[in-house]
């Protein structure tokens, strides 16, 4: 009958819901072990200074080694991550695996360039973050200059909590603050002055949009100013040719990361283009 057709229905709509949820339990607990076990590493892409063609700045950005599943990309797990508060753990070793990296290099005597972590949040609810900081940058003798924190837009106004408290404590701290992927949350500049960050990297969406339309450059220009108005320098994220660094150029955005210049790369090819890297352009 129709009835009993219903219910064998909502049967089948119940097994597949509790199959999802097995599957995210497996894929949690998998992360937890896998943070235990140390499975991350992370990758680094620089950020380039615009006129002088030389890298202010390199972006650690996490990779995690799957025993099985092979190198997996932050989409495949931060989120996760972050509605189950594993990010907490994740972020610590982040942290712990930059400034490692940044006293290996260091040992090998070259001038280095300061590295960027992004950071969640989320992380701020479970772990003391400037503690953290301040615990790794002294165990492993690097100074905080060297060290800045990206935190992107969207998350910050998402989340509650005492987000611009840890924050400041962050910078007090001699660390740079980034706001990252400006453009998709909903917050004002004002609200990120009131934050004072240092640097407003814009998200790629809009560098993407630069060579579509007229309308595209003067979104991207009416940003820089603003952001020039209240003593930020600008990063042009997701540059992909040639044509959008002329048009940001133009446009006086100060700094530009992205595949045209290199994409994320492992410490071991990171080295060669330390402290320096020219873009093809100025070479
Ligand atoms: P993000 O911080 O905005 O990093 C930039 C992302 O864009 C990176 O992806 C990078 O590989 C990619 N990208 C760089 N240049 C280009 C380009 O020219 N074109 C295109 N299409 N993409 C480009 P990735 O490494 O997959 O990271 C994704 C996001 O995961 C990051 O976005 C960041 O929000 C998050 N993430 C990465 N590492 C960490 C971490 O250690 N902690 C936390 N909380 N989040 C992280
Ligand atoms: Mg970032
Ligand atoms: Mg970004
Ligand atoms: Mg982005």
């Amino acid at each position: 009958s129709v009835k009993t057709g219903g219910k064998s229905n909502y049967r089948f709509y119940d097994q597949k819901y509790y199959e999802k949820l097995r599957a995210r339990h497996d894929k949690e607990d998998d992360l937890r072990r896998a943070i235990e076990n140390d499975e991350f590493l992370m990758y680094y892409q620089p950020r380039v200074d615009i006129s002088t063609g030389t890298t202010s700045s390199m972006e650690a950005l996490v990779r995690w080694q799957h025993p099985s599943k092979g190198l997996l990309e932050p989409l495949d797990f931060i989120p996760l991550a972050e509605e189950t508060g594993l990010i907490a753990g994740l972020g610590a070793l982040a942290i712990e695996k930059v400034c490692a990296q940044l006293a290996r290099w260091a040992k090998t005597g070259q001038e280095l360039v300061p590295v960027s972590i992004n950071v969640s949040p989320r992380q701020f609810d479970k772990t003391d973050v400037p503690k953290l900081l301040a615990e790794s940058l002294a165990h492993h003798g690097v100074a905080a200059r060297l060290v800045e924190i990206e935190v992107t837009e969207s998350s910050m106004m998402s989340h509650g909590g005492e987000v611009s408290e840890v924050l400041a404590a962050i910078q007090g701290m001699g660390i740079k603050l980034l706001v990252d992927d400006f453009g998709t949350g909903y917050s004002s500049l004002s609200q990120l002055q009131s934050l004072d960050f240092d640097v407003l990297k814009v998200d790629r969406a809009f560098t993407a949009g630069l060579e579509k339309s007229e309308q595209g450059n003067v979104l991207f220009a009416a940003i820089i100013t603003m952001a020039h108005a209240l003593g930020m320098r600008v990063v042009a994220e997701g540059v992909e040719n040639e044509r959008q660094i002329r048009i940001l150029k133009s446009l006086r955005c100060d700094e530009i990361q992205g595949f045209y210049i290199s994409k994320p790369l492992p410490p071991s090819e990171t080295q060669p283009i330390l402290p320096k890297w020219f873009f093809p352009s100025t070479a």
